[in-house]
């Protein structure tokens, strides 16, 4: 592990992506985004950006989005790729949606969903999906696969305990969702999209899952809801508790395939078979 670690200032990052989202965007929902209007817009961010960051890579920046119509989601995209790539925006390059990954990159991640699989080797294991937080390639999603081991070793770098009688047992790989690490990109692993083997996971980060995630998760602090039940049990989503380890809540009706009555299902993944049939389907071994 390099010592060299880039530090992100995240609190930062989604201010300053929201302080655009509101100014800048929100005003121009709707609008199509040709001549005069996209200098418009482009001169918008630049007045509320941080000083020091020329016109030309700001326009660069935006020009991608010539002719197409503003909406929540490229408006979305546009204000946190800048905001997460504020140094980048000062040494005068534009930041365009990502195409390849030319150098290393360290950058911050948030896991954001496990799901039992298998990996080309046939190999049971988990497919993490993760949103990038800063860095060239925001707010892209990517996914990598983890094996039990990776995720029991990760689970203490990320915050937990290292024995169950600890504060903070790890049981399962679906109670990593919600947690912030760094990983490092690299060229030849970034072939479709960006892709990381080494992490590192720094003190502000696994500080920040502590207080953010585990507290709650491990009932240091009480559930919000009064539950006591494992959060990994739980069936709401990480969009009303933010000690879930799913996004969406759970669903519960007849499942047609396993003829259970009031089994749960998943929005997120898929409401033709619930969450045990779909388990079953992905770890499947294929021959
Ligand atoms: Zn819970
Ligand atoms: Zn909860
Ligand atoms: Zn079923």
């Amino acid at each position: 592990m390099s010592s060299d670690l880039p530090v992100f200032n995240l609190v930062n990052v989604f201010r300053c992506r929201d302080l655009l989202l509101t100014r800048c965007v929100q005003p121009r929902l709707g609008q199509r985004l040709e001549g005069q209007l996209l200098h418009s817009l482009a001169s918008a961010l630049r007045d509320q950006l941080p000083n020091g960051i020329s016109r030309d890579s700001i326009y660069e920046s935006v020009r991608y989005l010539a002719g197409q119509v503003l909406e929540p989601r490229n408006g979305v995209e546009l204000c946190w790729r800048l905001a997460g790539n504020i140094d980048r925006l000062k040494s005068g390059v534009a930041v365009c949606p990502w195409t390849m990954q030319p150098a290393v990159e360290w950058v911050p991640l948030q896991i954001l969903r496990c799901q039992p699989g298998r990996n080309r080797r046939n190999k049971l294991g988990y497919n993490f999906s993760f949103r990038i937080l800063a860095g060239s390639p925001c707010p892209m999603q990517i996914t990598a696969f983890w094996s039990r081991e990776l995720c029991n070793m990760l689970a203490r770098r990320l915050g937990f305990s290292r024995w169950l009688e600890g504060r903070y047992p790890y049981r399962n790989a679906v109670e990593l969702v919600g947690l912030r690490l760094l990983g490092e990109l690299t060229p030849d692993r970034s072939q479709q999209s960006p892709g990381f083997y080494e992490v590192a996971v720094t003190p502000s980060l696994k500080k920040w899952n502590v207080e953010n995630v585990l507290q709650v998760r491990c009932r240091v602090k009480p559930c919000p809801r009064g539950y006591t039940g494992a959060c990994s049990l739980c069936v709401l989503g990480y969009k009303e508790c933010p000690a879930a380890t799913h996004r969406e809540n759970f669903v519960s009706r007849f499942c047609a395939i396993c003829g259970t009555e009031n089994a749960w299902f998943d929005p997120e993944s898929t409401m033709d078979r619930c969450i045990t049939c779909h388990h079953k389907e992905l770890t499947r071994k294929v021959d």
